[in-house]
């Protein structure tokens, strides 16, 4: 699989996801297992990237985490149904509450990448 080539496929629901995504459910190179389906607005920028390593490789600037007085934005985007998600609600979720969707829990042991405690 090529690295290099930076995809920015929407999820079927129409939202722009950045990086290098794979499908159209925000799996991406670095995460695609049949549980990663979930992307993440990043607070620096608000754009949606599959992960933190997409970000990296594409964004050109230091992601930033979202701040706890911001955890009731929608930052959190489903790919199979394209729901946003607010970032309180993410971390009490296991699966989608839309599509039931299980997503993937790994996600979580490294969410102080995207949210501040
Ligand atoms: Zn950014
Ligand atoms: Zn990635
Ligand atoms: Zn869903």
């Amino acid at each position: 699989m090529s690295a290099d080539r930076l995809t920015n496929r929407p999820t079927e629901g129409g939202t722009a996801v950045h990086g290098a995504t794979i499908d159209n459910q925000t799996r991406c190179v670095h995460y695609a297992t049949v549980t990663d389906v979930i992307a993440i607005k990043f607070y620096c920028c608000r754009l949606y990237y599959p992960c933190h390593l997409c970000h990296e490789m594409s964004a050109g600037h230091q992601a930033e985490q979202w701040p706890k007085s911001l955890h009731d934005q929608r930052a959190l985007l489903c790919g199979v149904c394209s729901t946003e998600l607010t970032i309180a609600a993410y971390f009490d979720l296991s699966a989608c509450p839309t599509c039931s969707a299980p997503f993937n829990d790994g996600c979580r042991l490294h969410r102080q990448l995207y949210f501040a405690d």
